[in-house]
C-alpha cells in the first residue's frame, strides 16, 4: 500500500511537470504568433482617370490630347504589416514615372506615412494609352500638370486606405505561362544582304514567358487580392491611338477582378519587358469590324485567364511571414550617346534605383527603368526563392537597360539606352546580392 502511493505520488508528480511544461511551451508559442509572426495586409482601389483630355504618353510622333476612353484606368495598393515592419505596392495603370515625378510623388508618399525608401514599390503598368506625368510648368501641358497634382491626392488616398484595412492575412503563390508577349527585336535584312534589328515581332527571341501571382485571403478563406507579374510592354495600341486603356496589363486586371468579384483587387505588375511587346504590337485602334475581337482586349483576357487558373489552382495559403526590405540607389557606367557597340566607356555614371522585398518567402525586386526580359530571367534563375517577382518601371524610369551582348546588335533599345554596355551584369548582381541579404 505504501509502495504503491510513493508510486502514485511519483506519477502525479510526472505528470504535473510535463502538465506545466507544455502549459509553458503552448503560452509562449501563443504569445509568439500575438507578438512576432501576424502577417496582416490591407488592400484598396481608386480611379486614376483624367478629368480632361490629356497629352498621351509612349510616342514622340503622337502629338493632340486624349479623344475618348476606352477602359478605366486605376491605382492599386497593397500594403503588409508584420511585428512592426511593413511594405507597400503600388501598382498604376500609368506608363512610368517619368519627368522627374519618380522622385517627386515617392518623396510625398514616403514623408506622408513615414515609410522607408525600401518599404516603398510604386510601380507602372507601362500603358502607352494613357496620360504622360509631368511637374515641369515650362514643359507639361496645363492638363498634364492639373491631371499630377490629382494623382498625386489620389495615390496618398489608396495608400492610406491600405494601410488602414490592415488585417490578418494568409497567403501563397502559384506560377504558369502565357504567350501574350513575344520578344520584339525583329532581324531584316535589306537588299544588299546588311542585317539590323528592327521593332517587330521575333517569336523564337528570348521571351519570359512566366506568370506568377501571389494570393492574399484572409484567415477565413476569402480571397482578397490577385497580384501578378508578367513581362510584356502594354503597347498593343500605338501611335495613331488617342483613347485611353489600360492595354493588355490593365485590360488584363480589369477582367480578373470582374472575374474574381469587386471585393478582390488584381494588381498588375510589369516583368523585365523592355525587349517584349504584346503578340499584337502597336494598332492604330480597338478593331470594330463585327465579329472581331479587338486585339488588346483578347490578349489581355488571355492573360487574365490564365491568372484566374494560376489563382485558383493555389490550394493552399499560409499564415504569418516576415517582411524583410532593402533599397540601393546605384551608379552604373553610362554609355556615350552613340555607343551601340561593347566598347567600354563610361562618360557619366547614372543612377539607378534597386528594392528588394520579401514577405515570408515571397520576394519582390524592383528596377528604376526599363530592363530587357533576359536581365529579369536571370536574376528569377538565381533568386533564393522559389517566387521572385520582377518589376519594373518601379520606384524609377532611368530608361532602357539591355544585357551585354545585344549591344553589339544593336537596335533600338540598345541605341536609346543612357547605359554602358556591362551595367545590366552590375544590376543582376546587385539584385542577387539584395535578396540573398533578405
Ligand atoms: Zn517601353
Amino acid at each position: 500500500m505504501e509502495k504503491l502511493s510513493l508510486f502514485s505520488l511519483k506519477r502525479i508528480t510526472t505528470a504535473v511537470i510535463v502538465l506545466i511544461v507544455g502549459l509553458f511551451l503552448t503560452t509562449s508559442s501563443i504569445q509568439s504568433k500575438e507578438s512576432g509572426d501576424v502577417l496582416r495586409a490591407g488592400i484598396a482601389k481608386i480611379d486614376i482617370m483624367p478629368a480632361k483630355p490629356v497629352k498621351m504618353a509612349g510616342y514622340g510622333s503622337r502629338t493632340g490630347l486624349s479623344k475618348g476612353v476606352h477602359d478605366p484606368l486605376s491605382a492599386r495598393a497593397v500594403a503588409f504589416e508584420n511585428n512592426g515592419k511593413r511594405l507597400v505596392l503600388v501598382s498604376t495603370d500609368l506608363i512610368g514615372f517619368y519627368n522627374g515625378t519618380a522622385e517627386y510623388l515617392r518623396k510625398i508618399i514616403l514623408d506622408e506615412f513615414k515609410l522607408k525608401p525600401s518599404e516603398l514599390f510604386l510601380s507602372a503598368i507601362h500603358t502607352h494609352s494613357g496620360p504622360s506625368l509631368a511637374i515641369d510648368k515650362k514643359k507639361g501641358h496645363p492638363n498634364n500638370l492639373e491631371y499630377t497634382e490629382s494623382l498625386k491626392a489620389k495615390l496618398i488616398e489608396v495608400i492610406r486606405e491600405a494601410l488602414d484595412a490592415m488585417s490578418p492575412v494568409h497567403i501563397g503563390a502559384g506560377i504558369g505561362h502565357s504567350p501574350v508577349g513575344a520578344n520584339r527585336r525583329e532581324i531584316r535584312i535589306d537588299s544588299s544582304g546588311k542585317s539590323s534589328i528592327k521593332l517587330g515581332r521575333s517569336p523564337y527571341g528570348p521571351t519570359d514567358k512566366e506568370v506568377l501571382v501571389m494570393k492574399l485571403a484572409k484567415p477565413d478563406g476569402t480571397p482578397i487580392a490577385a497580384l501578378f507579374d508578367y513581362a510584356t510592354h502594354a503597347t498593343s495600341l500605338g501611335p495613331k491611338n488617342y483613347i485611353i486603356s489600360g492595354d493588355v496589363l490593365g485590360l488584363a486586371e480589369q477582367f480578373v477582378e470582374k472575374i474574381l468579384g469587386e471585393d478582390v483587387i488584381a494588381p498588375a505588375f510589369a516583368g523585365a519587358s523592355g525587349d517584349i511587346d504584346p503578340w499584337f504590337r502597336v494598332l492604330p485602334s480597338f478593331n470594330t469590324e463585327p465579329g472581331w475581337i479587338p486585339e488588346p482586349v483578347l490578349l489581355g483576357t488571355m492573360l487574365g485567364e490564365e491568372v484566374v487558373h494560376i489563382f485558383r489552382d493555389i490550394e493552399r495559403v499560409f499564415p504569418g511571414g516576415e517582411i524583410k526590405t532593402a533599397f540601393a540607389a546605384i551608379e552604373l557606367p553610362g554609355k556615350q550617346r552613340d555607343e551601340v557597340s561593347t566598347k567600354e566607356k563610361s562618360p557619366t555614371a547614372k543612377s539607378l534605383n534597386i528594392t528588394a522585398a520579401r514577405v515570408g518567402d515571397i520576394a519582390f525586386v524592383g528596377i528604376g527603368c526599363e530592363v530587357l526580359t533576359e536581365i529579369g530571367m536571370a536574376i528569377k534563375a538565381a533568386s533564393p526563392y522559389k517566387h521572385t517577382f520582377v518589376i519594373t518601371h518601379c520606384n524609377g524610369a532611368a530608361g532602357y537597360l539591355p544585357p551585354k551582348y545585344v549591344y553589339i546588335e544593336g537596335g533600338y533599345e540598345v541605341t536609346s539606352s543612357h547605359f554602358a554596355p556591362q551595367a545590366a551584369d552590375i544590376v543582376v548582381k546587385q539584385a542577387l546580392k539584395m535578396l540573398y541579404g533578405l
